[in-house]
């Protein structure tokens, strides 16, 4: 049981984990392009189909983020390193990279 998220499944044999930060960043990229980007661009569209497509766009955002980690992870793997999980998350502060 994860402390800040949960677990959407398995790929590959690597649980995939997801971060409860992802949500609020999803969330707001989701309203901007609903209420901003969506009506300007394509202004013969309904209300309607620009929170559709906020909504495919936010998933396209996960499922493209997901599939660059399944990359770095089968790199990873390449190399013989192990890795038993991808957790997805937006950092809250800058982390402190350790070297050696
Ligand atoms: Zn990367």
């Amino acid at each position: 049981m994860l402390r800040h998220g949960f677990r959407i499944g398995r790929i590959l044999a690597i649980s995939i984990d997801l971060d409860y930060s992802w949500f609020p960043i999803l969330g707001s990229l989701a309203w901007l392009l609903a209420t901003n980007y969506y009506p300007a661009q394509f202004q013969d569209w309904g209300l309607a189909e620009c929170w559709v497509m906020r909504i495919v766009t936010a998933f396209m955002l996960f499922v493209c983020v997901l599939i660059h980690e399944l990359g770095h992870s089968m790199v990873a793997r390449r190399f013989g390193l192990s890795v038993p999980r991808i957790t997805l998350f937006i950092p809250s502060r800058p982390r402190r990279v350790r070297t050696g």
